[in-house]
């Protein structure tokens, strides 16, 4: 037998990663969490913000100073962050009170950020955040609705006709290198509260927050790419083509890498010079609204930006028909984006979609195993977040419960843990066929589903009997097998003895019921943009074209 085993890996990173590390004390803890006292430094700190907001919701500016404050005294200047503890220690030094309280603070208010400004919603929803991880309290943030989409829509149109479409290339490009910045400036603050509303592992969201001023960065610079050209077609005609923004773009994102996403989505449009109207995910909302207040005050005009947290199926869908959206860029589930792709058909809207996936990881008996399965349990780095919620939890377990009716053996794992976080154990499924629901469906949870092949032609027929085709990966020490599969793999994205992974200038995107359109590259930069071709006589009179 040639191969070893198909694994149908059907984990996104911050599955994968646990939020309980192995304290030196042999204790487990999460990350981050509080301790008693510092519960106590977060009530107070809470009702002093509390007295100082007079608004329900609402950018509340002395929080925000409060918060700039808090940062200083923990990271004194930029200088000084190579010293820095990292946010997981920071942690552990706070939990042994050695620490002040990070500079997050629990139960902000968040309000919705339309024209340049946080703003109360006309919708006057405002929704309890909690921690998935723990179940504690973190934030309120403002649902937009009907009305309030209607005025971000009416903000980003205002905008591309007025101050964001005269602003030069060259001047878009230096805003986006010091929305850059501020990220950077900024990264400790949103990297905790992206770790507390997605419940993610810290060492992952350290990276996308590091990826999401990368990216803006990368924009910044692939403006110079943007150009239209001219055509020698003879005669006396000149020919040449613009590229012009494509208007107002609606963009819809996940929970699952809320800033890296929203990252992913605003960058190329503001490169192209399109202004952007962004639904987050209603559950995690808070780090691209503070993305956005950073925009703003690097100094993108009002109207570029406008961020609008609520339910799919409403605001969503409402976003997405809006006569004043020229450009619809959706991440999710495939079952949306079809949806999606449905709302946009009748007005012909321009329309990228990045869906679904259920990449396989074709593992051959030649692969160092080490490589190919990273994460020594016993190792104190390695770490795993909770899923977004506890009804997620229920999805996924549900799916295994399938897997196990449908025949597969749980190896590992297979059970929810108690405990008011989300969290599901890594859980392995072996003794699967590629026809039963756990090797056909995304499970969207730490979950793999191991199947034997024989040789290279039955491991790419496996990988390919699968709707989706975003990512894959190929576990080889045969250089020659692993460009060969590339070839043969329909995906996206195709790792060769490396996981999944995307970096800046690079095309991530699906094949398939994936989805289509490029995020991350300059493949990306032209879906903001339309061509449009001048035709020009040069003669002194009129010119038959057709007659060329
Ligand atoms: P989802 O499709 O349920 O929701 C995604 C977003 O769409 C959310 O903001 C949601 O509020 C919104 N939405 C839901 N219904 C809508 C509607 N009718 N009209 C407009 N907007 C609507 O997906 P999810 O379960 O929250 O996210 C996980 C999915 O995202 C998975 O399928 C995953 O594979 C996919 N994903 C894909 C990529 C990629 O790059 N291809 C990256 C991350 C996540």
């Amino acid at each position: 037998m040639e191969g070893a085993h198909l694994v149908d890996v059907d984990v996104h990173e911050d599955a994968l990663e646990d939020g309980e590390a192995e304290q030196e004390d042999g204790q487990q803890h999460r990350l981050p969490r509080k301790s008693a006292d510092e519960g106590e430094d977060d009530q107070e700190e809470r009702g002093r913000r509390k007295d100082e907001s007079e608004h329900p919701v609402g950018l509340d500016r002395g929080a925000a100073e409060n918060v700039e404050a808090d940062k200083e005294e923990l990271h004194d200047d930029a200088e000084e962050e190579e010293d820095c503890q990292p946010v997981e220690e920071h942690s552990r030094l706070r939990h042994a009170g050695i620490l002040p309280p990070m500079a997050v603070v629990t139960q902000r208010e968040f309000g919705l950020f339309i024209d340049g400004e946080t703003v109360e919603p006309a919708s006057g929803e405002v929704r309890e955040l909690t921690e998935p991880a723990t179940g504690a309290p973190l934030a309120k943030a403002a649902m937009a609705g009907e009305a309030d989409v209607d005025r971000a829509v009416e903000a980003a149109r205002a905008a591309l006709e007025g101050p964001w479409g005269k602003t030069p290339p060259n001047e878009r490009s230096r805003l986006l290198h010091a929305l850059a910045d501020a990220i950077v400036a900024n990264r400790k603050e949103l990297t905790e509260l992206e770790t507390r509303n997605v419940g993610k592992a810290v060492s992952s969201v350290k990276g996308e927050v590091a990826v999401s001023a990368e990216n803006f960065r990368w924009y910044a610079s692939a403006i110079a790419s943007i150009a239209g050209r001219t055509t020698p077609i003879g005669g006396s005609i000149l020919a040449y083509t613009l590229k012009e923004p494509v208007g107002v773009a609606a963009q819809i994102v996940p929970w699952n890498y809320p800033i890296m996403m929203a990252a992913w989505k605003l960058a190329p449009a503001l490169a192209a010079g399109c202004t952007v109207v962004l639904k987050p995910d209603p559950a995690t909302p808070l780090t691209v609204l503070r993305v956005a207040e950073l925009a703003a005050e690097v100094g993108i005009p009002a109207g570029v930006v406008n961020i609008v947290p609520g339910d799919g199926p409403t605001t969503g869908s409402y976003l997405v028909q809006h006569p004043g959206v020229d450009k619809v860029a959706f991440t999710g589930s495939t079952a949306t984006g079809s949806e999606i792709m449905r709302l946009c058909a009748e007005p012909v809207k321009r329309l990228s979609l990045e869906l679904g996936g259920k990449s396989p990881n074709l593992v051959f008996a030649d692969a160092n195993l080490a490589d190919a399965v990273p994460g020594d349990p016993l190792d104190a780095e390695t770490q795993m977040g909770s899923l977004i919620s506890q009804a997620h939890r229920d999805k996924v377990h549900g799916l295994v419960e399938t897997g196990r009716k449908e025949g597969a053996e749980v190896i590992t794992g297979g059970e929810p843990t108690d405990g008011d976080g989300a969290f599901y154990p890594p859980t392995v499924l072996a003794g699967v066929e590629n026809r039963m629901a756990v090797a056909q469906e995304e499970i969207f949870g730490p979950v793999v589903t191991v199947i034997p092949f024989e040789d290279e032609a039955e491991a790419v027929r496996i990988a390919n009997d699968v709707k989706y085709g975003l990512t894959a990966t190929v576990w080889t020490s045969d250089p020659g097998r692993g460009h060969r599969l590339a070839r043969q793999i329909k995906s996206g994205v195709i790792g060769i003895n490396l996981p999944n992974t995307a970096f800046p200038g690079l095309p991530f995107g699906g094949h398939k019921q994936s989805g289509f359109g490029r995020e991350g590259s300059l493949e990306t930069i032209e879906m903001y943009l339309e061509t449009k071709t001048v035709f020009v006589s040069t003669g002194g009179k009129p010119v038959n074209p057709w007659g060329l």
